[in-house]
């Protein structure tokens, strides 16, 4: 029992070390350099998400939003999503708040309000220690246990860096996941299943022959809304053309559970790592479908 507490012990003053060691260097390499600090988190780090904009400049397209399917406008514009994922990945890896999904090979998403194709950067998810929270949309006021964010960079500005300065630089699919014991796996389950190997910052997990395709993660023929917004991890730049899909990934409870037990060996920025919902001011949000009445 005790050395079992004395490794628990030193695990979290190892994990501490290595997000402090985060500050600086290495949160978000496909943002490094452009936030001025990242000692920000969840549920009592340095910086909680209410505090975020103290440090970090947000205009008046913050996300995410709740989005009221009252208010939504229709727009017979948004064309069906169009994309093509390869089946292998390069990596995941723990950037110390999230765990984080690299691809190899050529990717493609266009379709919806997007205008041109963009390529996928990364994988990654929010997710709660509790039934009815971890998305960071919410519908009409209500959550569910968890959202994946596939985000996509448009190619014509040459660079990351460089897209992030506009507001079309950056695409996220938004995917909800929805906790429902039917006893069926999800597509999510191969990849979860290597999660708690990553219990340390900067750790790897190489892929070999593991098959995972994204793809699989987005619904078929599910209605979508689509606004403008930002990232919603700091530096929160409103470079985002959101696309939140309304029809969820069925996900089990041992899947969740798995996102759940992160807390433990991961330390607190890994549960409940959703920020809350942000003004929708007077900005428009397009839908697939007629708005409810
Ligand atoms: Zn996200």
């Amino acid at each position: 029992m005790a050395s079992k507490l004395l490794r628990r012990n030193l695990l979290f003053t190892i994990q501490k070390r290595a997000v402090k060691s985060s500050v600086t260097r290495n949160s978000i390499p496909w943002l490094r350099k452009s936030a001025p600090s990242s000692n920000w988190g969840y549920n009592g780090s340095e910086l909680d998400p209410e505090d975020w904009p103290k440090e970090y400049q947000c205009g008046n397209c913050q996300s995410p939003i709740d989005i009221d399917l009252s208010k939504v406008t229709y727009s017979s514009e948004l064309s069906p999503l169009e994309y093509s994922y390869p089946d292998n990945f390069k990596y995941m890896v723990n950037d110390g708040k999230n765990i984080r999904i690299h691809w190899r090979g050529e990717t493609a998403l266009s379709g919806g309000p997007l205008k041109g194709t963009y390529e996928l950067v990364q994988l990654h998810f929010h997710w709660g220690s509790a039934e009815g929270k971890g998305a960071e949309h919410l519908v009409n006021g209500e959550s569910v246990e968890g959202e994946a964010h596939l985000v996509h960079w448009n190619p014509k500005y040459g660079s990351i860096r460089e897209a992030l300065k506009h507001q079309d630089g950056i695409a996220v699919v938004g995917v909800f996941l929805k906790e429902a014991d039917d006893g069926a796996e999800s597509p999510l389950s191969s990849i979860l299943n290597r999660f708690p190997t990553l219990s340390k910052f900067n750790e790897k997990y190489i892929f070999e022959n593991d098959v995972f395709n994204v793809g699989n993660l987005i619904p078929k023929n599910s209605d979508f809304i689509c606004y403008d917004g930002g990232l919603t991890t700091p530096p929160l730049t409103e470079c985002v053309q959101w696309i939140v899909l309304l029809k969820p990934l069925v996900v089990t409870k041992r899947e969740m559970d798995i996102f759940r037990s992160l807390e433990g060996s991961f330390g607190n920025n890994f549960t409940d790592n959703f920020r809350p919902c942000q003004p929708v001011g007077d900005r428009v949000v397009s839908s697939s479908f007629e708005p409810e009445k």
